[in-house]
């Protein structure tokens, strides 16, 4: 395996007000101190995803008692500010010390009509306000039928990133739909299988320096029970966590997956 740093990401959607976000942190980070003690090394690196209305009280946590937890949000504007209602700007994110933000979830592509251009211009102002993304791309079973395992994700790989030059810093998350949710996760040959794609497209963008240097993240039903062999192909370093982050002790058992 690489050097990468594994990490793992919860996504907490619309869950957890902010008075539910600081119990829920001050316990995760607990958690992971208690089960630190096991380990020989640092795990992997632990981030959150609360919404946006928390992000505020998770900081203020986070500063103070100086937690081994770093955050983010799970979207971002395109634009920086000005006369865009309800949208939320990466200046005010990074204002907040946010690490990361997601982009393109399935979710703001399906529900919200999110378009790979409008996601390449959201993986653009995150960049430019010094966040970075974590950007999610994964088929429908319907697309897996059609075009095979890693057909769409690699298209919506290139599409988003394509504007980008240098060598950017990003996470990648392969976030198959039909596994989204479902309890039903990717084996980890497919998730590897993926994961190889992902990175000789990233590879062809940037070079294999930057590409070997980009962690790309499994996401959809991931578990306590199945994350540690997820996390053994060496392709996969880490994972997006959607409904088991909202669970403290699930999520940080598989925060601290045994290798
Ligand atoms: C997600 O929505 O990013 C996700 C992976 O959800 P779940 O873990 O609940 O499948």
């Amino acid at each position: 395996k690489h050097s990468r740093v594994p990490l793992i990401a919860g996504n907490w959607k619309m869950n957890l007000d902010h008075l539910q976000a600081i119990a829920t942190v001050q316990k995760l980070a607990w958690t992971l101190k208690d089960a630190n003690h096991d380990f020989d090394a640092k795990g992997a690196e632990v981030a959150v995803f609360p919404p946006f209305t928390d992000l505020r009280s998770v900081q203020t946590l986070v500063s103070a008692d100086k937690l081994d937890v770093v955050y983010g949000a799970q979207d971002v504007s395109e634009h920086d500010s000005g006369a865009y209602t309800g949208e939320i700007s990466g200046a005010f994110l990074k204002a907040l010390e946010c690490t990361y933000v997601i982009i393109g979830h399935s979710e703001r592509r399906t529900l919200h009509g999110e378009t790979d251009e409008q996601l390449a211009r959201k993986v653009a102002a995150a960049i430019r306000h010094g966040l970075v993304p974590v950007l999610c791309v994964g088929e429908t079973a319907e697309d897996l039928e059609q075009h095979g395992p890693s057909a769409v994700p690699v298209a919506q790989l290139r599409a988003a990133l394509e504007g980008l030059s240098g060598s950017p810093e990003i996470v990648v998350a392969y976030e198959p739909v039909w596994a989204i949710g479902s309890g039903q996760a990717a084996t980890p040959e497919q998730a590897e299988q993926v994961a190889v794609k992902l990175r000789e497209t990233l590879a062809e963008l940037f070079g294999q320096e930057t590409a070997d240097a980009t962690r790309i993240l499994y996401g959809g039903s991931v578990k306590a029970n199945n994350i540690a062999s997820l996390m053994r192909e060496p392709n996969v370093d880490g994972a997006l966590v959607g409904g088991a982050s909202l669970d403290v002790a699930e999520f940080a058992s598989i925060a601290r997956f045994q290798k």
